[in-house]
């Protein structure tokens, strides 16, 4: 059956990874239609009209979005973090969601050590820094990008700690991590990775009270989204404490809240405080050829076979 897929795509795929996709939908007998680096919603809802399937990335899918798509059976978040998809609003019009599980785990969990690396040596300032072997780091949420992360903490020779209710405290050890009991147990470690989706749970949920208690050196990385952090306690917290270190890939949509973060460290900055020019954790060749053949070939497998592995729930 002839079917169109839109990758629509804010923020456009590289082409390679795009030639990729359109290998695995064009053997299929799919036509991939594309709508990259747009500017406006309008031109969105214009696209979808004759979508059966639809590729995105962080572009936001909502009820306008679902309303204006017709045809529309599935979306794939190319990627991991899917709080740019209404969940509920996909299920009332009976479209199936999805992400790519773990395709971009190696790509941010590689950068998690280049902050982790530059702000140990103090952004390479000549001033004599330190090693991150022997030192702990923890985990909050233990999926695929923490699970990266600790792969290479191990090769570093550092201790792994994790906290993740949803996973056994016993495969939390077999894979080597200590399990953790509590998220406040996370931040007796000098480094604490942020690694959970963004839900009404973990919505600011790292807070001053929190941070207070890291100690001497205490690290703050942030690979998963700015809201996971509450940004005035973040202030707060970088004034006071001036042995405090945040390395963020998610810096705050706030203006107001990310300048005023980096006021409150200074010249420090680079070393007390890393952002990414955008959230950068998967922007690699390989990341973008992984998740976006990985979306395409769901979609096939999900018209072709009927296969729902990766369907996310409301
Ligand atoms: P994942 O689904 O593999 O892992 C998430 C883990 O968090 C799961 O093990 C889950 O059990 C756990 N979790 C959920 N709620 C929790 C809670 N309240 N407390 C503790 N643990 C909880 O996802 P992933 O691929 O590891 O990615 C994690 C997050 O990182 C994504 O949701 C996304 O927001 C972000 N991310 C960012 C980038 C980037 O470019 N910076 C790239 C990939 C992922």
């Amino acid at each position: 059956k002839a079917r169109t897929v839109l990758l629509a795509t804010e923020k456009a795929f590289a082409a390679a990874a795009v030639a990729k996709i359109e290998a695995v939908t064009s053997a299929a007998g799919y036509t991939l239609k594309r709508l990259e680096n747009y500017k406006s919603k309008a031109e969105l809802l214009a696209a979808v009209a004759d979508a059966d399937a639809m590729i995105i990335r962080s572009d936001k899918v909502d009820q306008a979005v679902l309303d204006a798509a017709s045809k529309l059976k599935i979306v794939v978040r190319a990627g991991a973090g899917y709080d740019n998809v209404d969940l509920k609003a996909c299920e009332g019009k009976g479209v199936v969601a999805m992400n790519t599980p773990g395709q971009n785990a190696n790509a941010v969990a590689e950068m998690v050590f280049g902050m982790m690396i530059t702000s140990a040596r103090n952004n390479y300032d000549g001033t004599s820094g330190f090693e991150l072997v022997n030192r702990s780091i923890a985990f909050y949420g233990f999926g695929a990008v923490a699970r990266a992360v600790h792969k290479l903490a191990h090769g570093f020779g550092m201790k792994s700690f994790a906290y993740d209710p949803y996973i056994p405290a016993d495969k939390i050890k077999e894979m080597g991590a200590t399990p953790v009991d509590s998220v406040a147990g996370l931040f007796e470690h000098q480094y604490v990775s942020l690694h959970v989706p963004l839900t009404d749970e973990t919505k600011s949920s790292i807070n001053k009270a929190l941070l207070q208690k890291m100690p001497k050196g205490g690290t703050l990385i942030n690979t998963a989204r700015c809201e996971v952090v509450h940004d005035a306690d973040m202030i707060e917290v970088l004034k006071t404490r001036s042995d405090f270190c945040y390395l963020c890939d998610v810096a705050p949509d706030d203006k107001e809240a990310k300048d005023a973060m980096k006021a409150a460290v200074g010249d420090k900055y680079g070393k007390r405080l890393i952002f990414t020019a955008k959230k950068m954790g998967a922007q690699t060749l390989e990341a973008n050829d992984n998740c976006g053949v990985a979306a395409a070939s769901q979609i096939v497998g999900f018209f072709e076979k009927g296969e729902t592995r990766f369907s996310l729930k409301a």
